[in-house]
C-alpha cells in the first residue's frame, strides 16, 4: 500500500526559495542579495538544521540505517516533540483527509488537543489495566485487530506517558505483526529516548522492530527530556517513505505547512544538538549523562518501592518498579491525591501521575509515608 502516493512537491517558497537555491548552486562566483545572511542569527531553512536533522535520524533509524542511506526519509527540523506531533497531524489531515487516529487510553492529555485541532478524527485503543497496573494487552490486540483496514495509530515509542507501561519486546513483534496484516500506520512518539533503559539505542527498539517487517512509519523526535533543552524546542517530525522521489516531495510539503504557521524552526537548540551528536566525544559524553539520569530514576523507583513496604504497607507497589520512564503511574486516586497535597504539601496531577525526576534521596522517605497514610 502507498501511505503518500498522492503527494506532489510543493512549489518552492519565493522568498526563502532563494537563499535554498544559493545555497545549492557550486558556483565560486556566488552572491546571495536575496535576503540577510549572518552566519549565527541566520533562519534556518524552513526544514530546520540539516546537520540535526541527520544526527537525528540516525538515533530513531540507526546509525547504518539504509533508509537514511537510500535517502527515503522525509525528515524536517520541528518545534520540539508537540511541534512534530502537530505537524504530522496536519499532513495527515492534508493528504489522508477522511482518516482518523487511533491514540491509547490513557495518553499525554495533549495528544488529544493536538489532533482535535488538526480535526483528525480520534479513536481510541486499550492500552492500561488499572487491575494489573500494566499493559492490556489482550484488548490492545483486539483493538488493532477490529479498526478499519489502514487505521492511523499513535505509538508511544518507549516511556509511555502518563503511565510508564510498555510493551514487552515480544509484545512489539506481534503488533508488529498484526499491523501488516492490518495495514495500518503506525505513528510513534518518542518523547523519551534513552529515558527508559538509559540506552537511546535500547529505546528504540519498537521503532526498529517496525522498520524490519517493512512498515513505513512516521517519527516525533524531542530533545527535551534526553538533552534537558525543554525550552529550546529542538525535534524532528521524519516520515518514511517508498522511495528517494516520494521523500522529497512529502518534504516539500512538510515545509509548506510550516511556513504560515512558523517560516521555519529556532536555530540555538539545533546548533547544541549538532554540534554534541556530530562531535564522538561529545556524543559519548551525552550518552553517559543520559544513563546516570535513567539510572537514577530506576533508583528512585526502588527507594520508594522499598519504604512503603519497610512502612508495612499492605497493598502491592510492585508497579512502582515494574513501570519505566520518567512516570509512575501510582494507582492512587484523586481523593488520595487531593489528601497529599492538602495534608502532607505534595503536589501532582489528580490521575496519580508521580514524575520520578521529582523524587529525591532527600524526600523519598517523605513521601512513602504520606502516600502509606492515604492509602490506608
Ligand atoms: N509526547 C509525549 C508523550 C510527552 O510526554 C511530551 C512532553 N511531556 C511530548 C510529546 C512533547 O514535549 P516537547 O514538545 O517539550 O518535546
Amino acid at each position: 500500500s502507498t501511505w503518500w502516493g498522492n503527494v506532489e512537491p510543493a512549489a518552492k517558497d519565493p522568498i526563502l526559495g532563494v537563499t535554498e537555491a544559493f545555497l545549492a548552486d557550486p558556483s565560486p562566483s556566488k552572491v546571495n542579495v536575496g535576503v540577510n545572511m549572518n552566519h549565527i542569527r541566520e533562519y534556518l531553512p524552513m526544514g530546520g538544521s540539516v546537520k540535526m536533522v541527520e544526527e537525528t535520524l540516525k538515533l530513531a533509524y540507526g546509525e547504518n540505517s539504509e533508509f537514511i542511506k537510500d535517502k527515503r526519509i522525509a525528515a524536517v527540523q520541528s518545534l520540539s516533540g508537540t511541534g512534530a506531533c502537530r505537524l504530522f497531524a496536519d499532513f495527515q489531515k492534508r493528504f489522508r483527509p477522511d482518516s482518523q487516529i487511533y491514540i491509547p487510553v490513557p495518553t499525554w492529555a495533549n495528544h488529544h488537543n493536538i489532533w482535535r485541532d488538526a480535526q483528525v478524527p480520534q479513536r481510541t485503543f486499550h492500552y492500561y489495566h488499572p487491575e494489573t497496573r500494566g499493559l492490556d494487552f489482550a484488548s490492545l490486540m483486539d483493538d488493532i485487530k477490529n479498526a478499519p483496514n489502514g487505521s492511523f495509530f499513535l505509538l508511544h515509542a518507549c516511556a509511555h506517558n502518563p503511565t510508564g507501561v510498555d510493551p514487552t519486546e515480544e509484545q512489539w513483534r506481534e503488533m508488529s505483526y498484526q499491523f501488516k496484516a492490518k495495514g495500518h500506520f503506525a505513528f510513534f512518539d518518542m518523547a523519551y529516548q534513552g529515558f527508559a533503559s538509559g540506552d537511546p539505542e535500547r529505546d528504540a527498539k519498537s521503532i526498529r522492530i517496525f522498520l524490519e517487517d517493512g512498515h513505513l512509519i512516521g517519527i516525533a523526535q524531542s530533545y527535551a527530556k534526553n538533552m534537558g533543552l525543554y525550552g529550546q524546542r529542538v525535534g524532528c517530525l521524519s516520515v518514511l517513505c517508498e522511495d528517494e522521489k516520494q521523500a522529497v516531495a512529502v518534504k516539500s510539503q512538510l515545509q509548506q505547512l510550516a511556513r504560515p504557521m512558523y517560516s521555519n524552526p529556532p536555530l540555538h537548540g539545533a546548533l547544541l544538538v549538532s554540534t554534541i551528536l556530530g562531535d564522538p566525544e561529545l556524543k559519548n559524553l551525552w550518552l553517559k549523562e543520559v544513563k546516570v539520569m535513567a539510572d537514577r530514576i530506576i533508583g528512585m523507583r526502588t527507594a520508594l518501592r522499598e519504604n512503603l513496604e519497610k512502612l508495612g504497607s499492605p497493598l502491592s507497589w510492585e508497579h512502582i518498579t515494574n513501570q519505566i520512564g520518567m512516570f509512575c503511574y501510582s494507582g492512587l486516586t484523586p481523593e488520595q491525591v487531593d489528601r497529599l497535597t492538602s495534608e502532607f504539601h505534595i503536589y501532582l496531577t489528580r490521575n496519580g501521575r508521580i514524575s520520578m525526576a521529582g523524587v529525591t534521596t532527600g524526600n523519598v522517605g517523605y513521601l512513602a509515608n504520606a502516600i502509606n497514610e492515604v492509602s490506608k
